[in-house]
C-alpha cells in the first residue's frame, strides 16, 4: 500500500468524525429549559401575620390555601375552584409577599418565577420553559405556580415577527392554563403592576379570571404595615406610629419597610439602645425628599425658598384645614431645595371638585408668592407645576368636571374625539390651572403680612413645625371655600 491511497481513505472518515463530535459538543452546551425551582410551601418564612392591611385579598386568598388544603370540601357542593388568580396593583405593594403567605399557610409545592426568566434569546425556549413548569407541578401536586412581574411576557401579542418569541412564550402559557382538568390540584398566581397592559386573553374565564387588587395602604393599613415592621427592633417610648402613618400617605409598604429600616440604622449610628421617634422623623425625610446633601444655598436663594414654601404653608391655612401644611422646610434635601409638607385631614376617596381647585391652589402659591413678592418666578416649583397639571387633567379628561363636557371623559386615547374637541379640552385645562393661579397670587396678596411673618420664621429657623406655623396664623381666618366637602385628595408630599 502506498502512503497516498492510505491519506485518501483515512482523511475523509477523520474529517467527519471531528465534525459529528463538535455537533455532540454544541448540543450538549445548547440552553434548555431547566427543572424549575421549588420550594415545599412549608418552609416558605412568611405567615399572614407579616402581611398588614389588604384584608380584602387576604380574605379572598384564604379560600385558596383552604382548597388547596382540602379540595374535597369544595367539590362536593359543586363549587368551581379557583384556579388562576391575578394579583395587580402598584409596585411595593406586597404582592410577592401575598403569594409567598398562600404558599406558606397551604403547604404545597411552591413553583414561583419570575416572568422575565422566560424571556430568553432562542426562539421557543420561554415557551419550553413553561412547558416544564406546569409539567412539574401538575406531577408535584398539590402546588402553587406563582409567575412574578407577569408583565415581562403578559403584555398583548403583537403578530409581528420581531416579537415572536414573546408571542409564543404567552401562547404557551395560554395553553397550560387551559389545559388544567378538574382533578389537578394546581393554582395558578400570577402578579401584575400593569393590568391595562396585559393581553386580554389572559383574563377571559379559565385564565386568570379572578383579580386580586393590591392597594397602596391607608391610614390605618400603614400603621400596621409600621407595626409588622418594628415588631423585632427595640422602640423608646415616645415612637408613634400613628403619627408616622399619618405623615406617610402615598408611601407603599416597600417605602415603609424601607423606613422603618433607616430609623433603626440612623439609631445605631448614634450608638443608642431604642430607635426613637426622632429617627423615624430623620428616616422618613430622607426617604421623602431624598438624601440630606451639603448644598450651598446663597441668602438671596434662601429668601425666595423662604417665600416659596410659606406661600404653600399660607395657602393651606386658607384653604381651610383640608390640607394642613404640617412642616416646612427651607433646608435643602437632595433634589428638592425646600419642602412643605401637606398631609390630608384623612384619607377619603371622593373629592368634590372645589377641593381640586384648592389643592391647585396650594401646590401653585409656592410660585404665586415668588411672583407677588419679587415680580418673577424661579425654575423651583417644576415639581408643583407638575402635580397641578396632572390634577388639572384628571380633572377635565377623566372626572368630567370641566364645563364643556360634564357628562363624559376625555382620555388621551379617545380616539372618538374630534380636533375641535381636543382643542378645547386642552384649553379647558389651562383655564383650571390659570385660574387656581390667579386665585392663589390674588389671596397671597390680600394676605401679604401673615405671608412676611411666616417667611421671616423660616429664614429665622429654617424649619416650621405644625405647631408653629399654627401659632403664626392663628388669626387668620379661612377664607372658606370648599366648605361642603365630600372628600378629601390623597397627595404625597410637595417637593419644592
Ligand atoms: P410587590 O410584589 O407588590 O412589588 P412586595 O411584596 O415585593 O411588593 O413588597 C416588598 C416588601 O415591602 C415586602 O417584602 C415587605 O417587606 C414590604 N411590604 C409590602 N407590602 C406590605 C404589607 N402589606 N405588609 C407588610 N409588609 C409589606
Ligand atoms: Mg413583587
Ligand atoms: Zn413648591
Amino acid at each position: 500500500m502506498d502512503l497516498e491511497n492510505t491519506l485518501l481513505t483515512w482523511l475523509p472518515i477523520i474529517f467527519f468524525g471531528v465534525v459529528i463530535v463538535l455537533l455532540l459538543w454544541t448540543i450538549r452546551f445548547m440552553p434548555r429549559a431547566k427543572p424549575a425551582p421549588v420550594v415545599k410551601g412549608s418552609q416558605v418564612e412568611v405567615s399572614w401575620s407579616d402581611v398588614a392591611g389588604l384584608d380584602e385579598a387576604k380574605k379572598e386568598l384564604q379560600e385558596v390555601v383552604e382548597f388547596l388544603r382540602d379540595r374535597k370540601r369544595f367539590e362536593r357542593l359543586g363549587a368551581r375552584v379557583p384556579r388562576g388568580i391575578l394579583l395587580h396593583g402598584p409596585p411595593g405593594t406586597g404582592k410577592t409577599l401575598l403569594a409567598k403567605a398562600v404558599a406558606s399557610a397551604s403547604g404545597a409545592n411552591f413553583y414561583s418565577q419570575s416572568a422575565s426568566s422566560f424571556v430568553e434569546m432562542f426562539a421557543g425556549l420561554g415557551a419550553a420553559r413553561i412547558r416544564k413548569l406546569f409539567e412539574e407541578a401538575r406531577k408535584n401536586a398539590p402546588a402553587i405556580i406563582f409567575i412574578d412581574e407577569l408583565d415581562a411576557v403578559g403584555t398583548a401579542r403583537s403578530g409581528g415577527s420581531i416579537h415572536r418569541e414573546h408571542d409564543q412564550t404567552l401562547n404557551q402559557l395560554l395553553v397550560e392554563l387551559d389545559g388544567f382538568n378538574t382533578r389537578d390540584e394546581v393554582v395558578v398566581m400570577a402578579a401584575s403592576n400593569r393590568l391595562q397592559d396585559l393581553d386580554a386573553a389572559l383574563l377571559r374565564p379559565g385564565r386568570f379570571d379572578r383579580q386580586v387588587l393590591v392597594s397602596p395602604p391607608d391610614v390605618a393599613g400603614r400603621e400596621s404595615i409600621l407595626a409588622v415592621h418594628t415588631r423585632d427592633k427595640p422602640l423608646a417610648a415616645d415612637v408613634d406610629l400613628s403619627h408616622i402613618a399619618k405623615q406617610t400617605s402615598g408611601l407603599t409598604g416597600a417605602d415603609l419597610a424601607n423606613l422603618c429600616n433607616e430609623a433603626a440604622i440612623f439609631a445605631g449610628r448614634n450608638g443608642a439602645q431604642y430607635v426613637r421617634q426622632t429617627d423615624f422623623d430623620a428616616a422618613s425625610e430622607r426617604i421623602v425628599a431624598g438624601l440630606q446633601t451639603r448644598r450651598v444655598v446663597s441668602e438671596k436663594e434662601k429668601r425666595i425658598l423662604a417665600y416659596h414654601e410659606a406661600g404653600h404653608a399660607v395657602m393651606s391655612h386658607l384653604v381651610g384645614e383640608l390640607f394642613p401644611a404640617q412642616k416646612a422646610t427651607i433646608v435643602s434635601r437632595g433634589e428638592a431645595l425646600g419642602y412643605t409638607l401637606n398631609v390630608p385631614a384623612e384619607d377619603r376617596y371622593l373629592h368634590t371638585r372645589e377641593e381640586f381647585v384648592d389643592l391647585m391652589m396650594v401646590f401653585l402659591a409656592g410660585r404665586a408668592a415668588e411672583q407677588v413678592v419679587f415680580g418673577r418666578i424661579t425654575n423651583g416649583a417644576a415639581n408643583d407645576l407638575e402635580r397641578v397639571t396632572h390634577i388639572a387633567r384628571s380633572m377635565v379628561f377623566e372626572y368630567g368636571m370641566s364645563e364643556i363636557a360634564p357628562s363624559r371623559t376625555m382620555r388621551a386615547d379617545n380616539y372618538a374625539l374630534s380636533e375641535e374637541t381636543k382643542r378645547l379640552r386642552d384649553s379647558e385645562q389651562a383655564r383650571l390651572t390659570d385660574q387656581a393661579y390667579d386665585e392663589a397670587q390674588r389671596l397671597l396678596l390680600k394676605h401679604r403680612t401673615p405671608l412676611d411673618r411666616v417667611a421671616d420664621a423660616l429664614l429665622e429657623k429654617e424649619t416650621l413645625d405644625r405647631a408653629e406655623l399654627e401659632a403664626l396664623l392663628s388669626e387668620v381666618k379661612a377664607e372658606s371655600r370648599s366648605s361642603e366637602t365630600v372628600g378629601t385628595v390623597r397627595i404625597l408630599p410637595m417637593r419644592d
